[in-house]
């Protein structure tokens, strides 16, 4: 059985069979909030170091439950991964992600978009081929496009990359590593991925300004992603301190609370607005 939301997104209710009564319940809230398209998409900036220039936006998923209210993505995306929504939910916000970013891009700013994505998605054949089509029906350069992905759930054989990634690879689409460092082989993928960004964690940034061995870590991997030539990304920029650490060591792109938390893109509109006044 598959029901159809007005994007197309095609959801099996027979994925919903999960032991726990409880996960049901959210899990059957999530798939309907998915087809009636009441997910929302946060944006929170991305700023290069060089120049202070805005130079993208990441999209975190929110989902405004009618009885609990505001549920964030650490929340919502454990859910959506065991309830095999996981793909219809990526594609729900890479369709409101891009449409935005067209937006944008058609008022002048030159801004890129970085979309979160569960390895689950590596695994569904459809998943390159829907991106493609969503690229293309937005009139989206891949080159503007960054798929974050995590460590931990890629392919424990790293010598042969999920077969997802190189096709999205080869569309031209850049694909970062998030969360970099908190892996066990973060090392052991780099050698084998072909990846054009790493994404420093932000354990390791939030303190860098006090504690000598965080900040010993964010240099040692600023430096490897210059010897790599790839760029690299702080994210859980908090302080002016850190961010010119951050400058100091070389680092690409800085995120965090310090410029912007996440927000919906009217209120994105008003502090990009401010900010080149
Ligand atoms: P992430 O990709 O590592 O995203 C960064 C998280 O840190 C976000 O939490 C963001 O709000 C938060 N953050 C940003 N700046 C700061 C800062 O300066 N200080 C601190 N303390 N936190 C900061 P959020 O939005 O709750 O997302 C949590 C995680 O959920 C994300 O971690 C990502 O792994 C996942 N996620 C979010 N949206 C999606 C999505 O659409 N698809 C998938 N697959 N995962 C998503
Ligand atoms: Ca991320
Ligand atoms: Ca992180
Ligand atoms: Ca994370």
């Amino acid at each position: 059985e598959a029901v159809k939301n007005p994007r197309g997104v095609q959801i099996y209710s027979a994925a919903l069979e999960s032991r726990s009564v409880a996960r049901i319940g959210l899990a059957g809230d999530l798939r309907r909030a998915i087809e009636s398209g009441s997910l929302s998409t946060h944006f929170q900036p991305k700023v290069a170091l060089s120049n202070d220039a805005l130079v993208g936006v990441e999209a975190l998923v929110r989902w405004n439950h009618p009885d609990r209210g505001l549920v964030s993505a650490t929340d919502i995306i454990p859910v959506a991964e065991n309830s095999g929504l996981i793909v219809a939910l990526t594609i729900e916000v890479l369709s409101q992600s891009l449409t935005q970013l067209a937006t944008w891009r058609a008022e002048g700013r030159q801004i890129d978009l970085a979309v979160n994505l569960s390895p689950r998605c590596l695994s569904d054949v459809d998943f390159p081929v829907e991106v493609a089509a969503l690229l293309e029906e937005h009139a989206i350069d891949p080159a503007h496009l960054t798929l974050e992905i995590t460590e931990g759930g890629l392919a424990s054989d790293a010598e042969r990359p999920l077969p997802g990634l190189q096709s999205l690879r080869d569309q031209g689409i850049r694909l970062s590593l998030d969360d970099f460092g908190t892996g066990f082989s973060s090392l052991s993928y780099l050698r084998h991925l072909p990846v054009d960004e790493l994404k420093i964690d932000k354990s390791f940034v939030l303190n860098m300004a006090t504690d000598a061995s965080d900040l010993a870590i964010v240099r040692s991997i600023v430096d490897l992603a210059r010897h790599l030539g790839i760029t690299v990304v702080a994210e859980g920029v908090e302080t002016e301190m850190t961010l010119n650490l951050l400058r100091d060591i070389g680092c690409d792109i800085a995120q965090g609370f310090l410029f912007s938390r996440p927000l919906p893109p009217e209120r994105l509109d008003s502090w990009m607005a401010a900010r080149t006044e």
